[in-house]
């Protein structure tokens, strides 16, 4: 992918105990892009976030990240990077200013008090910026993290469960937040196992399940199959195939069971043909059902599946 920010290529980790927590990991991230990593608990998010960071070593595989390969050109990519990691580590008598002031220095950057100001204004904590940490409440604590890790000005952000155990509200400034980042030109890939997170603010999203990457798709594309229906159509007598007269239309056959496959925000969803077609072939309707698959069933259905 020629607009791509970070090439991962065959990545595995191999943990010391024998576990296999990546499985051979291909994906690229496009610059400018919200990805969201789905996946439930164990998937291996946290591995290959790790991995990329160059916090966790891989097995095998490679990964660049604006270019630069992140074992053998390790501290240029590492630059490029901002980490908010899960756990929320801060030290409490410290003020916010100095300890974002702090960890730019880490990075071996001159100050630069205007760029730490737009950015503490961003996430609405320059109100705060003389306070100490701990008298901060949560959800300012997990809004500094996200600005220590934008502290050195990197072009990739991570956010590892940006929002576990956030109320409903907080989320949704979060949310918000998120957003005005990636529009200030910040590529951000979050990991999440809320699906809404990743319905709100993703512009893809890929899910990992048991260490493999199991699809990857435009988020718009996944909202696709969230609009997809089916029509089930009990006959009132088995069908060993489909007569040859309803083979152009998505139907599926078990039984007694038509399946049809349609797009309930299409104006014309097909249904009435097919009903045409299923009488005029001789057969009788017995009964009728609709189904609705969300993103949440689709999600369900890929990691039960994989
Ligand atoms: P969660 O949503 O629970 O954070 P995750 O998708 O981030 O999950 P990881 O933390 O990457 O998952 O863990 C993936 C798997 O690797 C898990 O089964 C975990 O137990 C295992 N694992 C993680 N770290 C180690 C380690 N240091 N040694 C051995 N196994 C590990």
């Amino acid at each position: 992918m020629s607009n791509a920010i970070i090439s991962i290529s065959g990545i595995q980790k191999e943990y010391d105990n024998g576990f296999q927590a990546l499985k051979g990991i291909d994906l690229d991230i496009k610059q400018g892009e919200i990805f969201a990593l789905l996946g439930p608990n164990g998937a291996g998010k946290t591995t290959l976030i790790s991995t990329i960071c160059g916090l966790v070593r891989a097995t095998a595989g490679t990964i660049s990240v604006g270019g630069h390969d992140i074992s053998s050109d390790y501290k240029d990519a590492r630059n490029l990077i901002g980490l908010v990691p899960q756990e929320l580590t801060t030290d409490a008598f410290e003020t916010v200013l100095n300890t974002i002031n702090f960890t730019r220095g880490l990075f071996g950057l001159k100050s630069d008090p205007e760029y730490i100001e737009s950015i503490l204004k961003k996430l609405s904590l320059w109100d705060k910026k003389d306070n100490k940490l701990m008298a901060l409440s949560g959800g300012m604590k997990r809004r500094l993290m996200i600005a220590k890790a934008l502290s050195h000005e990197p072009k990739v952000l991570f956010l590892d469960e940006p929002t576990a155990g956030v109320d409903v509200e907080l989320r949704r400034d979060m949310w918000k937040q998120v957003q005005a980042l990636r529009e200030s030109g910040v590529t951000i890939i979050l990991t999440t196992h809320y699906i809404e997170e990743a319905e709100e603010m993703a512009d893809r999203i890929g899910v990992i399940n048991k260490g493999s990457i199991i699809v990857v798709e435009e988020k718009d594309d996944l909202i696709q199959k969230l609009g997809s229906k089916e029509l089930c159509i009990m006959l009132t007598e088995p069908l060993e195939t489909l007569p040859d007269s309803l083979t152009k239309y998505d139907l599926t056959v078990s039984g007694t069971m038509l399946t049809y496959k349609y797009d309930s925000r299409k104006e014309d969803t097909g249904i009435t043909e097919v009903l045409e077609a299923i009488k005029t072939s001789g057969l009788t309707v017995h009964d009728l059902q609709t189904k609705q698959s969300s993103l949440e069933d689709i999600f369900v259905e890929l990691v039960s599946a994989s």
